[in-house]
């Protein structure tokens, strides 16, 4: 008989061994390598929002930081 855990529902925050649930996405792009059309995202919980974008705007890096269910079209203007 095999018996299948049942895993917690939901998206996970993107910090390292963090294992709540993600509310925020924070969309970024590192305009050196990535062309403007480009959005990469990393989920967070409300404890690590602000982490991954202090962590990323110190490498001016430009970042937007949105509700788990909003997408956007692009981060950064240029
Ligand atoms: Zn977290």
């Amino acid at each position: 008989m095999i018996i299948v855990e049942e895993l917690p529902s939901g998206p996970r925050c993107s910090r390292a061994s963090c294992e709540s649930v993600a509310i925020w996405r924070v969309n970024w792009r590192n305009p050196r390598i990535h062309s403007i059309d480009r959005v990469k995202v990393w989920l967070a919980c409300s404890e690590h929002r602000e982490f991954l974008r202090d962590y990323l705007e110190t490498r001016d890096f430009p970042v937007v930081v949105t509700g788990i269910g909003e997408s956007i079209e692009q981060v950064g203007s240029s």
